[in-house]
């Protein structure tokens, strides 16, 4: 028997790994795979991650390249949205909507089709972790370049002391596990 229901946060929380040092000296890296590598848990997250929305009040779901390509897809199916992925420059064939935010060593760049979502459209963004927010927050910006309306930023981690919610003030963001 296994019944989405019954699959806690905590039970979530306990299957991250934490890996020191990881891709430099200072990260905790969180990694996502033990929750991908169950079934159970997977289905789980999925649910989690949206619940609170209704299918058919939601039109796509942004997801940030490249975890949050995997939980949004599923959760697209879930809600019966679309799927749109925000991906680093050079990735995406046609023609890009782009913006640069801070890393702590340089700059990066993510881009989005310019069709990707209509005007009006309600899209949620969707990401592994939420940590500075850099990313998220030009992640917003492409899509509020589009003309979509932002119902909310779903994280399945928050690092809340490095505060990335207060770079996506004016959405509601929503994490299921806090560091
Ligand atoms: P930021 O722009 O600082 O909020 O970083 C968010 C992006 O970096 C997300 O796409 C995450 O997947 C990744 N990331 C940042 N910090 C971590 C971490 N400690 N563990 C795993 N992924 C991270």
């Amino acid at each position: 028997m296994s019944t989405v229901g019954s699959v806690g946060i905590s039970e979530l929380q306990a299957a991250i790994r934490n890996v020191p040092d990881f891709p430099k000296p200072g990260i905790q890296f969180k990694d996502i795979t033990p929750v991908l590598g169950d079934a159970r848990l997977f289905r789980g997250l999925v649910h989690h991650l949206t619940s609170g929305f209704e299918p058919g009040s939601v039109d796509a779901i942004a997801g940030i390249d490249a975890r949050g390509f995997i939980f949004g897809g599923a959760m697209a199916i879930e809600l019966n949205a679309a799927f749109v992925p925000i991906r680093k420059q050079g990735k995406l064939p046609y023609r890009t909507h782009e913006a640069r935010y801070d890393l702590e060593y340089g700059s990066t760049t993510i881009a989005i089709h310019v069709d990707a979502v209509r005007p009006g459209s309600k899209v949620i963004l969707i990401d592994d972790v939420l940590a500075t927010g850099g990313t998220a927050a030009a992640a917003m910006e492409l899509l509020k370049r589009l003309g979509a309306e932002v119902l909310g930023a779903v994280f399945f981690i928050e690092l809340e002391f490095l505060k990335g919610r207060e770079k996506l003030r004016g959405v509601p963001v929503r994490s299921l596990v806090a560091y």
